[in-house]
């Protein structure tokens, strides 16, 4: 029994030796998680500080992310002043991880809000996560060199499937008639996006999201709207959709759909996955840009035209309509 239990105590403490073992990542954002899940091996494991849904650029760091990353051997981050609050964050922590900036080689696009600063998405051009990759690919090898052949297996797979994407997005957005290829959005996160698959980019707000919407910005948008006569606007998923809906409302488009580019969606969702996320955009923008303009806002149309939404009043006048028909039917037949 003694020996039983002192064999089941060292098979604990080894496994938990092992679980030790594995090199710490910390990743700012989901989408960079996702890319790092596909490159790494089991000798790492990875942690995201901001969740599905939230808005990095504006993100309130809770003191047990300052734990994470103070155990942490890798941070991955984006740069280009995505995540502003991440510098404190990582002073704080006090960690002694090496802090990878995932943009470190891209061209930035320069930011058409403020002066001398740079657009933070550049994930959004799938030929800039070519360079994410490349920079995650070399700090997992720099960790586990013994791991280097199946890192870059990993990392040779996921760019094929990047490239595929690539080409993807731009034949799915050249079938958009060239006038109507304009998004409109609530944030500037689709600049990259926009200048590589050739889209016209009108946002409500700047580059972060942390600055309001002047009215300014809503008659520029509302102008923008009359002229490319576009059928639809775009809801962020990281964004109160309640000024980009009253737009819509106000210039009687629709709105064509939710896009991510802040954060994935839930990992079971299409858009879960950084691959699948651009692909749901891509579907969702060719689809809203390509239906028929309809001069009524035709989600006002349909919700009135539901029974459950109707006013009672108007459900009153209906079912008296109907009643009166049903008589007269009823009192011609009596007398032909
Ligand atoms: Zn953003």
């Amino acid at each position: 029994m003694k020996i039983y239990s002192s064999f089941i105590f060292m098979l604990c403490f080894s496994f938990s030796l092992i679980a030790q073992e594995k090199i710490k990542i910390v990743s700012s954002a989901s989408m960079f998680t996702d890319m790092a899940k596909n490159i790494m091996t089991d000798d790492f494991d990875i942690s995201t500080i901001v969740p599905v849904g939230g808005d990095p650029h504006k993100y309130n760091a809770r003191p047990s992310d300052a734990n994470t990353v103070s155990k942490a051997d890798i941070v991955l981050v984006n740069g280009l002043t995505f995540e502003g609050w991440i510098t404190e964050l990582i002073e704080n922590s006090g960690t002694k991880a090496t802090i990878v900036t995932l943009t470190d080689g891209v061209t930035p696009i320069s930011s058409l809000d403020y002066a001398n600063s740079s657009d933070p998405h550049a994930w959004m051009d799938v030929e800039n996560t070519f360079i994410y990759i490349q920079n995650i690919r070399d700090v997992l090898v720099q960790y586990k060199p013994s791991a280097k052949d199946q890192i870059d297996k990993n990392y040779e797979a996921y760019k094929a499937e990047l490239m595929a994407l690539d080409q993807e997005i731009k034949d799915k957005i050249e079938s958009i008639p060239v006038d109507k290829r304009v998004l409109i959005t609530s944030h500037d996160a689709f600049q990259y996006f926009g200048s590589k698959y050739g889209l016209r980019l009108e946002a409500i707000m700047g580059i972060s999201t942390e600055a309001e919407a002047q009215t300014s910005d809503i008659t520029r948008v509302a102008k923008v709207i009359k002229e490319s006569k576009v059928p639809s606007v775009f809801i962020e998923s990281t964004i109160n959709p309640k000024m980009l809906k009253q737009i819509a409302k106000d210039n009687k488009v629709s709105i064509g759909g939710e896009l991510f580019a802040d954060s994935l969606d839930d990992p079971e969702k299409p858009a879960g996955t950084y691959i699948g996320m651009l692909r749901h955009n891509t579907n969702t923008i060719v689809e809203g840009l390509t239906k028929e303009v309809t001069s009524e806002n035709d989600e006002d149309v349909k919700d009135l035209l539901s029974p459950s939404n109707m006013p009672v009043g108007l459900k009153i006048v209906l079912s008296v309509a109907i009643l009166g028909i049903i008589l007269m039917v009823l009192l011609k037949r009596r007398n032909p």
